[in-house]
């Protein structure tokens, strides 16, 4: 498809404005002033609409194709979310931060207070801050935290502790905030080996970071332990919220002992993300960390007025500017009301069902390396097929023809040839079973015409890509 710049001819114009008839202002200072006309592409409004949309069908997203991108939760996230978050479009990002401006923005402050609320309820915490702007945000919030009460307490630390399935966030975000990471190796079982994490633990940890599930999609049956372990040197548990969808309200992660939790919003509570946004990654902590919360923090007076508090000693400071994500956050807060207590605990309910129906009818065909009940995702190995020369990434590319997104291929990855399928509670039976349709011809096509898949995809305009190229080599085209 052509670019938009290549369609331009000179002149064309989307509107035409008549002459001016009022006189002319003072014009800029010549520093303002651009040297030549702008390198804008030059079209007719037909043009430019007819563009647009021929781009936004080759678009693939929720709305058309079944997603099932392990470890992103790609649910269908309902139209009545977007309604809720447009709702507050006319309020002005500065007004309740302006002196006095409280007193224009008591609703808006009212939902973000109750979304903190909710959250609380929905992870078994103390205080909520919405500020961090994603999941990764929020584990970096939630470390700085951690260091700032380990400061506080006068304590020295120089250590988090993370398990080798972790997202490469999560070290990252550790290290950024000055702490050198100690990896635990999987056990056969699935988990972070108790043993090695035993050995590890000493008075100079600062924090264990763990996913819950993990990103095996099993659930640790050793949490509490864990937790009592890390306490009892005097480290604090950090529970990466990710995989959230899997336990709501089943399990809250606050009643099993972790300190410090974030929730990606976008995943679990009803906003479309991809490609890197929009996200939200609120941060809860229990009691003993509250003093340490980004700022302003928004506090309900016995009058029920809502106030901000802008100056704290103890506090981090801010993380975001203005209240975060605002539009996010007002999708999630839609979308807990919408559900209530007994819908988010059907959404858990339903998306481990819908993963474990997808693993037990391909588990025939695919290797499982770590075979037992999953909870909102299952982890296959392309193994088998590779005796074959057939890798993830071409089963993936065949999907494409199939018309399904592909799931997460290569992470996590203590995993070899790894394809992570999350297929979220959205899905019905039929949408299930037509992906399953499609991974075991790509299994028997692996046997007996490996060819096939390795030409996949033929659908699209652009077969494969040298990806590495295409991120690290872009080119910007200005005619
Ligand atoms: C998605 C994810 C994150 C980071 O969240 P972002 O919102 O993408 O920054 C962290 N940990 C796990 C396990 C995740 O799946």
């Amino acid at each position: 498809m052509e670019l938009i710049f290549e369609k331009s001819a000179r002149d064309r114009q989307g509107v035409r404005l008549p002459a001016g008839d009022v006189p002319a202002a003072a014009p800029l200072p010549g520093e303002f002033l651009r040297a030549g006309p702008a390198a804008l592409p030059e079209l007719s409004e037909l043009d430019v609409v007819r563009h647009f949309t021929l781009l936004s069908r080759r678009n693939v997203g929720v709305d058309t194709t079944f997603y099932p991108l392990g470890s992103c939760t790609m649910k269908y996230n309902g139209k009545a979310m977007e309604d809720a978050a447009k709702l507050f479009a006319p309020f002005h990002p500065m007004t309740a931060l302006l002196p006095g401006g409280e007193t224009f923005s008591q609703g808006t402050l009212e939902m973000l207070h109750q979304l903190g609320r909710q959250l609380e309820e929905i992870t078994g915490m103390d205080a909520v801050s919405c500020q961090p702007m994603a999941g990764a945000h929020g584990e970096m919030t939630g470390i700085m935290l951690i260091a700032a009460y380990h400061k506080a307490k006068g304590h020295r630390k120089r250590y988090v502790v993370v398990p080798d399935s972790s997202r490469g966030t999560n070290p990252a975000s550790a290290a950024m905030v000055g702490y050198e990471i100690v990896t635990i190796p999987t056990a056969p079982y699935g988990d972070m080996d108790l043993d090695a994490f035993k050995a590890a633990l000493n008075d100079e940890v600062a924090a264990v970071m763990l996913t819950c599930p993990n990103t095996l999609g099993l659930f640790n049956p050793h949490i509490k332990e864990i937790c009592d372990l890390a306490h009892g040197v005097g480290a604090l548990v950090y529970y990466d919220g990710a995989n959230l969808n899997a336990i709501l309200g089943q399990l809250r992660p606050g009643d099993v002992g972790f300190d410090v939790v974030h929730v990606n919003l976008h995943k679990t509570f009803g906003t479309p993300h991809g490609s890197g946004g929009p996200g939200a990654g609120p941060v809860g902590v229990k009691k003993a960390l509250i003093p340490f919360l980004p700022l302003p923090r928004i506090l309900r007076e016995e009058n029920g007025r809502f106030t901000l508090l802008t100056d704290h000693p103890e506090s981090i400071g801010r993380t975001a500017n203005f209240f975060g994500n605002f539009g996010v956050i007002a999708r999630a807060y839609a979308y807990i009301l919408m559900l209530g207590r007994e819908g988010l605990i059907e959404v858990s309910e339903r998306a481990v069902l819908n993963a474990n129906y997808v693993m037990s009818r391909l588990k025939d065909l695919y290797d499982l390396p770590y075979d037992q009940t999953c909870m909102h995702e299952c982890v296959f190995s392309a193994g088998r097929q590779m005796l074959h020369d057939v890798h993830a990434i071409d089963i993936a590319k065949f999907l494409i023809d199939k018309g399904f997104h592909p799931p997460t291929v290569y992470f996590p990855m203590i995993v070899k040839e790894a394809i992570m399928i999350e297929p979220t509670e959205t899905e019905n039976k039929e949408t299930l079973d037509a992906f399953i349709g499609a991974m075991r011809e790509a299994a028997e096509l692996a046997v007996k015409d490996p060819g096939a898949l390795k030409r996949a995809p033929v659908t699209t305009p652009i077969s494969r890509l040298d990806e590495t190229k295409a991120a690290r080599e872009q080119k910007v085209c200005i005619s």
